[in-house]
């Protein structure tokens, strides 16, 4: 099973993840991302998105 996380203290705010998937990924008042669902299902937007983080904030396990 494959498991999206996102580090909030390694976000630097820049939106790519919002801009990739909008339906997973939102941003709060300082542009820290936020997960829209507690264990979204990691589909290739989903995949690009983490490909798109300029801060390393995003990543998938696999287990
Ligand atoms: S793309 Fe990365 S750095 Fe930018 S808001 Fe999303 S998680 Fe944060």
């Amino acid at each position: 099973m494959s498991e999206l996380r996102a580090d909030r203290g390694t976000c630097i705010g820049a939106g790519m993840c919002v801009m990739t998937d909008s339906a997973v990924f939102d941003q709060d008042g300082d542009g820290i991302v936020v997960l829209l669902e507690e264990d979204p299902e990691v589909d290739e937007k989903v995949r690009a998105a983490v490909d798109a983080c300029p801060s390393g904030a995003l990543s998938i396990s696999e287990d």
